[in-house]
């Protein structure tokens, strides 16, 4: 019914590929983010959020064709019944549920569990076969409570009120999800953002996710005191490049489930790590499959074997599928 192919997984009888990381005749796409959500195929079938997300990335012309799915919609595909149910991950990301013959597989795509007024919570789905992500699939990762992470920024800027302080966020996400953050902790100031976020905050903001003042943040054209103590937010590659040294005394934070591991930040040379994460650390993957308890758990893109394990130890049939190409933009 869906097996791994070098392109992604594919279903035969619905002639159709899940997440394909090369063009395929017909791409079911789970979201946005590039490692997901590739251009060139044939036909694809999202949802409306992640097909504009992917006009606004890739152009219109993305595709040969579309089709936006509602939530819970089945669309027929060869006798497959497939449905998009939310993730929680980002604006507009879905599990996919794939039926045929009374079997169920879901799709998990990149999802998480906690709180994000960002985009939709994620829905847990019976099913016989869940496919779960496993970005963060070790025991040590238990991702702390992202508003008291938040709150470590607006700390830093109350004991550094001179220094530019620069957060490092993925552009589809995490950065709206960031700001959104800072904003539910009282912060109700401008925050300027690097011109890589403005397109996708623009769409945020029409998909009605309030993200307050937001201002370019374009060096040339301001007075040099405007970012003393101003929270400036860009992808994290920016703060290579000499636009980040422009502010003054730039403090570096990066927002992501990563910062969790020192030695990442370090590298980074990140002085305010900020561990906030789209995707589930170790307990919300345990949690979740207690909760949909399927009968078979596959394990994709991440620490598959650690998964693996501790779901035959829990005694439910799992398997690592040993995907290739996911390298997820928005941890
Ligand atoms: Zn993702």
């Amino acid at each position: 019914m869906l097996y791994p192919t070098p392109a992604g997984l594919y279903c035969p009888a619905g002639d159709f590929h899940v997440d394909p990381v090369r063009p395929v005749k017909r791409a079911l796409i789970t979201h946005g983010h590039s490692d997901h959500a590739r251009a060139g195929h044939g036909a694809v079938l999202a949802t409306r959020q992640t097909l504009d997300i992917m006009a606004l990335r890739y152009g219109a012309d993305f595709a040969g064709s579309t089709q936006a799915v509602a939530w819970g919609e089945a669309v027929d595909l060869g006798g497959v019944k497939v449905r998009f149910h939310p993730a929680g991950h980002v604006l507009g990301s879905a599990q996919i549920a794939i039926e045929k013959d009374g079997t169920r597989i879901v799709v998990s795509g990149d999802y998480k569990r906690g709180v994000d007024p960002t985009c939709a919570p994620f829905e847990p789905v019976a099913c016989d076969v869940f496919i779960t992500e496993a970005t963060f699939g070790l025991p040590v990762f238990h991702h702390p409570d992202p508003k008291a992470e938040t709150r470590k920024l607006l700390t830093s800027l109350v004991q550094f009120p001179e220094r530019t302080h620069l957060v490092g966020a993925y552009a589809l996400g995490k950065a709206q999800r960031v700001i959104r953050l800072i904003r539910d902790c009282g912060y109700d100031r401008p925050i300027y953002i690097h011109g890589a976020l403005a397109r996708l905050c623009d769409y945020y903001r029409a998909e009605g996710i309030d993200l307050g003042d937001l201002r370019p943040a374009t060096v040339e054209k301001k007075e040099p005191g405007t970012f003393h103590g101003a929270i400036v937010v860009g992808p994290p590659s920016a703060f290579q490049e000499r636009w980040a040294r422009r502010f003054n005394e730039p403090l570096i934070a990066f927002a992501s489930g990563w910062m969790m591991v020192r030695q990442r930040a370090k590298q980074g040379g990140v002085e305010l790590p900020l561990v906030i994460s789209d995707h589930c650390d170790w307990p919300e993957l345990l949690d979740t499959i207690r909760e949909i308890a399927p009968q078979q758990v596959w394990v994709t893109h991440g620490r598959e074997e650690a998964l693996v394990r501790w779901c035959e130890l829990a005694g439910i049939a799992a398997r690592p599928l040993h995907l290739v190409g996911y390298e997820d933009e928005g941890d």
